[in-house]
């Protein structure tokens, strides 16, 4: 058999509808809350927030497929399908009898998986009429991909960037403004929310729940502004489907399956889009799949949180959403993996963990670091710091199939290039990092403001 190194799908070969995994749970997520009434939410309380499309598949429990719209095809067309890759470079370098594939979701121009959601999170905004659209971002990432996803379909894009993100990586500033998108540190004193935690911290440097909060503030109180959220929701994990149900189709065409699904974890998005179609043969009982989200050792809410109903963002105006939380209050350390900087993890991930259908890891920035080094040399990518925690994870269960001389399929999601976070890389390798522990104490500290309702 000839070596395969990569496997190509056709623009016809593009999914059609993405997968909804909430009819095929066996207990389906508790509902959102309304954070007044505190009654389950319907679509129509949403629709303040987000387009009434996004509303709906947020809170669509019975169908198991939704339609892609042809517009929302035709811009995937730009980059997708993406390339699935076997490592075998990697494989090389460890020595080990496991098949490490990936799926390469750094090849979108904006350099991550974050664009599959952008594109029809602006087009629905479009199609119902609205002109301006907020959001927030860490890193930049989500940020540069509603930019562009803005820019396709005309519409009017202010980022609140988490301040000392804004001032650190002005590239990434600089992604978005080429795109035409108004970027604002955040805090900002445009809010009050912004103006409120100035006020009280004038020091603050932000963090992903501030800037939630003042980009939310900013779509309630403007007309024709809706929010657009990159990670954590439902209709964000279903949009991200793409990547596994593309990825099925690859890995058949390389005439295996895997026996362990990896994700790095933030608030969910890249993990669900590899893993939910997957996850459905095991949920049909077909295949009896490993499922690994790899979280960082210093935001670990899958493996340390509490389940329990809490808000998405700092200031509290989102809805409640069941979730595996550190508390909205929990203010990360400031690793250069940015994107994994979030409190919660979404509603379908924290019930799958509560099930024990999917499992999490916590991997410490020293070893994500040494483990996205290893891997690029072997593979010449430089993945995101984000990426370099599925695999560290993927080095990990590598290793252990060697040890037990087991031929295990593994399959990582490659999330996006490093190219931007060159200075993370520049910091590690001159020695500069150091590893963060989240004790029980910071646990508790975080978390006992919670209002307990489960
Ligand atoms: C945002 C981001 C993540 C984390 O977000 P998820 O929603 O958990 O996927 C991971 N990798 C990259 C490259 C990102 O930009």
């Amino acid at each position: 058999m000839e070596d395969s190194k990569k496997y190509i799908l056709q623009e016809k070969d593009i999914p059609t509808a993405w997968y909804n995994i909430i009819p095929s749970m066996p207990n389906k997520p508790r509902p959102y809350l309304h954070p007044g009434t505190k009654q389950p939410l319907k679509a129509e309380d949403l629709y303040p927030i987000f387009s009434q499309e996004a509303s709906r598949q947020e809170l669509n429990v019975t169908d198991s497929w939704i339609e892609i719209p042809e517009e929302v095809r035709e811009m995937y067309k730009i980059w997708r399908p993406t390339p699935l890759v076997r490592a075998r470079g990697l494989e090389k370098a460890l020595d080990t009898p496991a098949h490490i594939y990936f799926k390469n979701e750094s090849v979108s121009p904006v350099g991550s998986h974050k664009l599959n959601s952008a594109i029809p999170q602006a087009y629905y905004c479009k199609k119902e009429g609205v002109t301006n659209v907020t959001t927030e971002t860490g890193a930049g990432q989500w940020g540069a991909a509603l930019s562009l996803a803005a820019r396709k379909f005309g519409l009017e894009l202010a980022v609140y960037m988490v301040k000392v993100s804004y001032n650190q990586k002005p590239y990434r500033r600089s992604i978005m403004q080429t795109y035409g998108a108004e970027v604002i540190a955040s805090p900002s004193m445009s809010t009050r929310a912004g103006r409120k935690i100035i006020t009280d911290h004038p020091n603050y440097q932000g963090s992903l729940g501030t800037a939630i909060s003042e980009a939310v503030e900013l779509a309630t109180s403007t007309p024709n502004c809706k929010y657009a959220l990159g990670s954590v929701l439902n209709h964000v994990a279903l949009h991200q489907t793409v990547i596994g149900l593309e990825a099925e189709k690859q890995m058949e065409m390389a005439g295996e399956y895997p026996d362990i699904v990896i994700g790095c974890f933030g608030g969910g998005s890249n993990f669900s889009g590899i893993s939910f179609p997957f996850l459905r043969h095991k949920l049909d009982g077909e295949y009896d799949t490993r499922f690994i989200a790899a979280e960082p050792a210093s935001c670990p809410k899958l493996t340390r949180g509490v389940f329990q109903y809490d808000f998405g963002d700092e200031a509290g105006y989102t809805p409640l959403i069941p979730m595996l939380t550190l508390g909205h209050e929990f203010t990360p350390a400031n690793i250069h993996a940015g994107g994994l900087r979030y409190h919660g993890a979404g509603a379908v991930v924290s019930q799958l963990m509560e099930d024990k259908l999917i499992e999490a890891t916590d991997i410490p920035q020293l070893e994500s670091f040494e483990s996205a080094i290893m891997f690029a040399k072997a593979e010449g990518i430089i993945p995101a710091p984000e990426s370099a925690h599925a695999i560290a994870t993927a080095i990990r269960e590598a290793k252990k199939a060697k040890e037990a001389g087991e031929q295990k399929v593994i399959l990582f999601n490659l999330s996006g290039h490093g190219l931007i976070d060159m200075s993370a890389y520049d910091r590690y390798l001159s020695g500069d990092l150091v590893n963060y522990e989240v004790t029980d104490a910071d646990v508790a500290e975080s978390t006992k403001n919670l209002e307990r309702i489960i």
